[in-house]
């Protein structure tokens, strides 16, 4: 095979920061791997996407370092918009807390307008892909043209879909996509030939996933899996935000949430507070010149945070974590007492009342055997690895649906084709019959979800089955597969048994 072919990179493409690594090589059966270091050493990339006024475009460090002064033109976050319908409520807040124009695209996608120009979320996903492949082309002194790519267990197929076409968009193949929680409970348990289970708590800058997982030496199976797109750090810097904004109010009786500029000094600085106060027990938060008073006298704003404090205000984003762990094991049909270790990923997991109230939870302090920032991109180089070793210790993963995938019915009511937490490759079949006479055409709406109402759960995709055989109703049976492959990515097949006509699609978003 072509040695250039060969290379296959792991990439933890995050909300705030991205991280890439690679095998390098076998030490007696154990793959040894490496974080690709970006220059400076650094082995992060700020998943940050920007045009400056010279309109040059600005990725990692170079558009994080210019976000201040550029809140409008710098896009952050972007995976929470990631395949997302622009109706969904979770845009809609999200709009409310970036500076950025968030404007629904043809196919009721999100678009976002920075600078005059439009990107889609598959576009602004696909540059962040872009450069850390560029970095590690640089590093590894050949081009990467394939990987494999983390995202969030509770991302919904059309998410994952979004994440492999963003790859095509700069030619690089998403050979896989594994979800993250899985990724980091493989660089915990390869090479160690374990027989346990673990539960991985995931709390990142954007969102918070959880499974549990029983590691039988090579084998990773997934036993139930759970989450929250829209919770992870940046609703605790949102939290001290709010915070300094009613503070900052009361005290000169002036809003600065219309001030993108003051907002987003902010934000930085209830950042770096936030982590500051995982060592410490008190800072000060002081920023002089925020504003200024109709008079035009400059005004700074100067307090102090606790850590205490910070807990208060963020204590329901906690709560809404292990209640998702609680909803999680009881899935999984497991107790506390049968995990063998907790694993944290995500860099959140260092707020130290996180950890306690998990060590609450879960009986026993969380393990220290993976790194929460680079464990998920270690796990997805380690996949990377094993997908092209054709010895038989290839590692087996054996994954779950997040989230129930469905069809709606006549009514609006949901039909469950497959549960959540059912385990993934799967196929079921369905046979529909023709319900008015001369119907020649199927149409399938498909949700994933849930909601018992099918309209609350996300939409997939329409499914049209076309050229059905012309006869009373009743008379005609219609065979659809559904396929969901080992990534949760639904295909769809139909067949009519009589006349052996068949059609393919995969599931596509179309306007509604
Ligand atoms: P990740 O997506 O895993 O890179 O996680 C990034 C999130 O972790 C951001 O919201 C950071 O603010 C947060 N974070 C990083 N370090 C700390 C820390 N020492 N204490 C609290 N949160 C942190």
């Amino acid at each position: 095979m072509d040695a250039m072919k060969d290379i296959i990179i792991g990439i933890d493409l995050g909300t705030t920061n991205s991280c890439a690594a690679i095998v390098e090589g076998d030490n007696i059966g154990i793959p040894q791997v490496k974080l690709i270091p970006y220059k400076g050493g650094e082995y992060t990339i700020p998943s940050v996407f920007a045009i400056d006024d010279k309109g040059n475009e600005l990725i990692g460090y170079e558009a994080k370092r210019q976000w201040q002064l550029n809140p409008k033109n710098t896009i952050y976050g972007a995976k929470r918009l990631v395949g997302r319908s622009y109706r969904s409520d979770i845009v809609e807040t999200w709009q409310k807390a970036v500076a950025y124009a968030v404007r629904p695209g043809k196919k009721n996608d999100v678009v976002i307008d920075i600078a005059k120009r439009e990107f889609s979320m598959q576009e602004v996903s696909a540059k962040i892909l872009n450069k850390i492949r560029d970095v590690a082309s640089n590093h590894l002194k050949t081009p990467v043209k394939r990987a494999v790519v983390t995202v969030p267990a509770y991302f919904t197929d059309r998410q994952r879909q979004t994440v492999k076409d963003a790859g095509k968009l700069v030619d690089l193949e998403v050979v896989r996509i594994i979800n993250e929680p899985t990724a980091a409970s493989l660089a915990y348990g390869v090479g160690k030939r374990l027989n346990e289970r673990v539960a991985v708590y995931d709390l990142g800058g954007g969102t918070f996933d959880v499974s549990i997982i029983e590691i039988r030496d090579r084998v990773f199976e997934v036993k139930a899996t759970g989450g929250d797109i829209f919770l992870g750090g940046l609703d605790f810097d949102n939290a001290i935000l709010g915070h300094v904004l009613k503070d900052f109010a009361s005290k000169t009786a002036i809003d600065l949430s219309t001030d993108p500029v003051a907002m987003q000094r902010i934000k930085d600085l209830a950042e770096r507070t936030k982590c500051d106060l995982s060592a410490r027990e008190e800072v000060p938060f002081n920023i002089p010149f925020i504003t200024m008073t109709s008079q035009g006298q400059p005004l700074n704003i100067e307090m102090k945070f606790s850590r205490k404090l910070l807990e208060q205000l963020t204590s329901h984003l906690v709560d809404r974590s292990l209640q998702i762990v609680a909803k999680v094991l009881v899935d999984s049909g497991l107790s506390t007492k049968d995990i063998d270790e907790v694993l944290l990923v995500g860099g959140q997991t260092r707020m130290p009342v996180v950890q306690d109230r998990l060590t609450k939870f879960f009986g026993k302090s969380p393990s220290k055997g993976v790194h929460p920032d680079e464990a998920v991109a270690i796990g997805a180089a380690l996949y990377a690895h094993s997908l092209e070793d054709d010895t038989n210790l290839k590692l087996q993963l054996l994954d779950v649906i997040p989230m129930a995938i469905g069809l709606e019915k006549a009514g609006g009511s949901f039909h469950v084709v497959f549960p959540r937490n059912a385990a993934i490759p799967n196929a079921k079949q369905l046979t529909a019959t023709t319900s008015y006479d001369q119907q020649t055409e199927l149409a399938m709406r498909i949700f994933q979800g849930d909601n018992e109402a099918v309209t609350r759960n996300e939409l997939l995709g329409e499914f049209t089955f076309s050229g059905i055989r012309s006869d009373r109703a009743g008379k005609v049976q219609v065979e659809v597969t559904f396929d969901v492959n080992v990534e949760g990515i639904l295909t769809m097949h139909a067949r009519d048994p009589a006349s052996g006509k068949e059609m393919q699609t995969t599931v596509r978003v179309t306007s509604s």
